[in-house]
């Protein structure tokens, strides 16, 4: 098969678009003939190399895989799965049996791993992948199957991350910094689903127009507004938001805090920025602040938010569709920042 392998960590132009041999699989293992899969900031963080993160070499980037089951492994019931059928994938990879998987908190897992990151993932023609992480596209929904690659990281973190972690209630204030990427496009709507009004900042006021065609209630330009805090306070009447939704981390973070109303909720997924900020000591217990960490999310978040997606009350933002062949130019669109939404690679 075509895949896109990286030999050694590094620059863009490590990605090289390679035969490999297609994986064959396992008695409980799918394979499955990639029809899609989607860009995540993770993707260029591994390209670079992470601490700690030893890896088989050549590894194959992508988490967010959609395709057609080819084969099943000889021990997978057909009564579930059958050949022909379009999926998408898990990309949490779990035990499932330690203690945090048995409470359901499968991202806390012992041994959690991200398809694509701790594994080969999906810069390929095929994968195969252990049965349970495959979920079939039912026939009636309302998005492609190559589309549908752009839903399961980022819809279940930002699900996790609202549901979960923060706990949204009906018609709640939401701060959603950086609204481009993909887990900031996946929190604006199901917040919307839940009656929340919603404050999306942006450099781009291009990005902010979009954004409101997608429900965002009030837009605020980083660029001409830096002190972002400042507006969301006179937009709230000084009350400040219940939510806020971060993953920009270092550059964001006191402002972020100071965002919140006595007693609201900021909850993390990532520090694009980077990963070491201030936090006043006095401010946090003094208006008695959350401060939440989260990371991808349950099986039972991605099940809950692939039903929505099923019925078309979500429905992921793609930016572009390119051929696998072009991944070094997906990445250079993604480090640069201009995209709105999702970056689908098609083998
Ligand atoms: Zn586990």
């Amino acid at each position: 098969m075509k895949a896109v392998l990286l030999h050694e960590h590094g620059a863009i132009e490590n990605l090289k678009y390679e035969d490999f041999p297609t994986p064959e699989p396992k008695s409980n293992e799918v394979l499955v003939k990639i029809q899609g899969v989607a860009l995540n900031h993770l993707d260029l963080f591994v390209r670079k190399g992470l601490p700690g993160l030893k890896l088989e070499m050549p590894h194959i980037l992508g988490s967010d895989i959609s395709g057609t089951i080819n084969e099943l492994g000889s021990a997978v019931s057909e009564l579930h799965l059958t050949e022909g059928q379009n999926v998408v994938i898990d990309p949490g990879i779990y035990c499932g049996t330690c203690e945090f998987c048995c409470q359901g908190q499968h991202s806390l897992c012992n041994t959690y791993g991200i398809l694509g990151e701790h594994k080969r993932g999906g810069y390929a023609e095929y994968i195969a992948i252990p049965a349970p992480l495959v979920i079939p596209i039912p026939k009636s929904s309302p998005i492609s199957p190559l589309h549908a690659a752009a839903v399961p990281l980022t819809f279940m973190t930002a699900y996790h991350m609202l549901m979960d972690r923060a706990k949204i209630k009906l018609g709640e204030d939401v701060l959603i910094t950086g609204i481009s990427g993909g887990v900031a496009l996946a929190a604006l709507q199901i917040a919307k689903t839940v009656g929340a009004r919603t404050f999306v900042t942006s450099s781009s006021d291009e990005k902010l127009k979009q954004a409101k065609d997608l429900g965002a209630d009030f837009l605020i330009n980083y660029n001409t507004t830096p002190d972002y805090h400042k507006e969301v306070f006179k937009m709230t009447h000084k009350r400040g938001v219940d939510i806020v939704i971060d993953s920009a981390g270092q550059d964001t973070w006191k402002k972020s805090i100071r965002s919140l109303r006595k007693g609201g909720r900021l909850v993390t997924c990532g520090a694009t920025t980077g990963p070491i900020a201030e936090t006043n000591i006095n401010l946090l217990f003094w208006k008695q602040f959350d401060l939440l960490g989260s990371t991808m999310g349950t099986r039972g978040d991605l099940n809950a938010v692939l039903e929505l997606v099923w019925k078309g009350r979500l429905k992921p933002v793609i930016d572009r569709v390119l051929p696998l062949r072009e991944a070094q130019d997906a990445h250079r669109l993604l480090e640069k920042g201009d995209h709105f939404g999702k970056i689908i690679l098609q083998p």
